[in-house]
């Protein structure tokens, strides 16, 4: 790829804002609109000065006033081009300096990430067997095919079948327990039972129900279920009255769950909307991006808050213009919850929609102990919330491709639907985001949920707690002593964040002084264990799965991570230890992020990861 078609293209985009910019500003309505517009914004959108009716008229009319000489200068001097020339200017030669730095650093991040991707030798093997050019113009025979991958997976070919237990390096490493989730559970069992089910309904599409009956049916049986796993057993009211859907996973659940509510919102408030006005949604900053995924989505403005005591505040500074407020139970990055009565009482106050997000917590969540800050599980029974999101895919142990987003009532959920009434297909209707659905998947995920039964998504869920609380309390009580070559000894020099009690467990160094990430990056080289990097401040965190709650995982885990601080410590004592040279990626990456002179370049660092997918 050309190097500079990145920075030419940034150029001419900024060229294409400023002549935009300027030619807004060709016509005096439009700038008693932007005066409007201005002195609107300073009317509402902020609470620190706050304008009276008067003042609002006398701002408008200075703006005015200030702004049509300016127009009239700018259309008798062409302004519009000597400005534009001279920013762009401006630009070039800011941007020059900077360029070949940025370049360079980003073009070594990008042979890290596809060396990373692609994995040694596996790359040319796979390019050999699979290429890109031109598809082959003859059939290839399934047997064929799969000689092909065995000799990519370097496996030896036996009675024409893939078995499960013969899988790529990378993903066995996964197997073992020393990835932070994505892999749920090794039941090869249950792997077995997943294959031939998608089998038989690998024609399935939910978009025809006509067709598919069955599928209908099991796609159903998976939300029915879920249902009874957030509400009380007893309590048959709720349970006919609480509906919902499966998605295609938890991202998707979420974006419906925002998406409903704003459109509920638009509908409540049709006056607002004709005057261009957006719902808020508040927003805990430990929600999961995908929260952010629908604000940008659906030009919803969000609020992020810190803390529980100012969620409370925010929200009755906002009340009617909010369309949703937002839990996790638990969170992603720290595994923490929080107070679910608390929402609680806020909802009855404001009667204002809550969506639980409960994908990490899916089906583990029924059976987490009640203590001090847990005071009551997330459920349809006990609480006044809307809609609750849950991933069957995660600890439902499914396979990827499906959740599940219920809603107290089928009022709440009609918002979520899709549809054309006019459409020349047809009259159309949908209720998830996708058309045609892979129902296969649904299947799938139905014949899961049988084949583990209540009692033992009891049995995973106590294991997966067990071994958060294990490793919690190590890291917190139970660590030994790191000794320092000068006799000095450090005790505990990593704190847990929060008080994790589901299945994720987020630490980082006590100090500031230390880099987590440069730790993190000593257990995956040295010791294989894969943790989550988190921000804000720097953590790491490490989710407990069905493969990595295991006796014999706690104890390596343990060893490692204390293995792994000794020589963080020794490194770092070397006088001739530099982090710059000797830290990896993630340190490097992160160091990039957060620092002031380049943290406009985290977003092209994505990009470039992004980029590398598809390469
Ligand atoms: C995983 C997760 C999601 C999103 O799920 P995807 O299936 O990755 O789209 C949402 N919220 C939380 C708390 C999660 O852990």
């Amino acid at each position: 790829m050309d190097e500079n078609y990145i920075q030419k293209q940034g150029l001419s985009d900024i060229k294409t804002i400023l002549i935009n910019t300027l030619s807004f500003f060709t016509s005096s309505t439009e700038i008693f609109i932007l005066t409007i517009t201005i002195s609107y914004k300073l009317y509402y959108g902020n609470s620190y000065f706050k304008f009276s009716n008067k003042d609002l008229l006398i701002v408008n009319l200075l703006f005015t006033f200030l702004l049509y000489p300016f127009y009239k200068k700018m259309v008798h001097l062409n302004f519009k081009i000597a400005l534009s020339g001279f920013i762009l200017k401006y630009i070039v030669s800011f941007k020059n300096k900077e360029s070949l730095e940025l370049s360079t650093e980003l073009q070594k991040m990008k042979t890290n990430i596809l060396n990373d991707i692609h994995k040694d030798g596996q790359l040319a093997k796979l390019h050999e067997l699979f290429p890109f050019e031109e598809l082959n113009e003859e059939a290839i025979s399934g047997d064929e095919l799969l000689k092909k991958l065995y000799t990519v997976l370097d496996i030896k070919m036996k009675n024409n079948d893939l078995l499960f237990e013969e899988q790529p390096y990378s993903q066995k490493k996964a197997l073992q327990g020393f990835l932070s989730g994505g892999i749920y559970h090794n039941d090869t069992g249950l792997i077995d039972l997943q294959s031939k089910i998608y089998k038989i309904f690998i024609l399935g599409n939910q978009l025809h129900p006509d067709c598919f009956p069955i599928l209908r049916y099991l796609d159903t049986f998976v939300v029915k279920q879920t249902i009874n796993f957030y509400t009380d057993r007893d309590d048959e009211v709720t349970r006919k009255k609480v509906c919902g859907m499966t998605t295609s996973g938890g991202t998707e659940s979420i974006l419906l769950a925002c998406l409903s509510a704003r459109n509920r919102w638009y509908y409540l408030n049709p006056v607002q909307r004709a005057l261009g006005r957006k719902p808020k949604m508040i927003l805990p900053e430990t929600c999961h991006a995908a929260f952010f995924k629908a604000c940008n989505y659906f030009d919803i403005d969000c609020i992020t808050v810190k803390s529980s005591e100012s969620f409370f505040s925010v929200v009755s500074n906002y009340k009617n213009e909010i369309s949703l407020i937002v839990s996790s139970f638990p969170n992603f990055p720290y595994g923490t919850t929080e107070n679910l009565s608390k929402f609680n009482e806020l909802v009855g106050i404001y009667d204002i929609p809550w969506h639980i997000d409960c994908c990490l917590g899916s089906f583990i969540n029924p059976f987490v102990s009640l203590s001090d800050s847990i005071g009551v599980l997330p459920n349809f029974s006990k609480l006044k919330c809307t809609s609750i999101s849950v991933d069957t895919h995660k600890y439902g142990y499914s396979a990827k491709g499906v959740s599940v987003l219920l809603f107290k009532d089928s009022y709440s959920r009609q918002f979520a639907y899709f549809k054309q009434t006019n459409w020349v297909g047809g009259l159309y209707g949908s209720p998830t985001l996708a058309g045609s659905r892979p129902g296969a998947l649904a299947a799938v995920a139905a014949f899961t949920m049988m084949y583990i039964g209540y009692k033992n998504y009891e049995k995973y869920s106590k294991e997966i707690i067990e071994t958060t609380l294990a490793i919690k309390k190590y890291i917190k009580e139970e660590m030994e002593d790191i000794a320092l070559k000068n006799d000095k000894v450090i005790k505990f020099p990593l704190k847990v964040i929060g008080d994790p009690q589901i299945c994720v467990v987020a630490f980082t160094f006590k100090s500031s002084n230390e880099n987590i990430y440069y730790l993190s990056e000593i257990l995956s080289k040295e010791f294989g264990y894969n943790l989550s990097p988190l921000q804000n401040p720097p953590a790491l965190h490490y989710a407990l799965t069905r493969v990595s709650a295991t006796r014999e995982n706690i104890d390596r885990f343990k060893k490692s991570l204390y293995q792994a601080l000794e020589i963080y410590y020794k490194k770092i004592n070397d006088p001739n230890f530099s982090l710059k040279t000797d830290s990896g990626d993630t340190a490097a990456l992160y160091g990039i992020a957060g620092s002031t002179f380049t943290r406009g370049i985290a977003d092209k660092a994505i990009e470039t990861f992004l980029d590398c997918l598809y390469e």
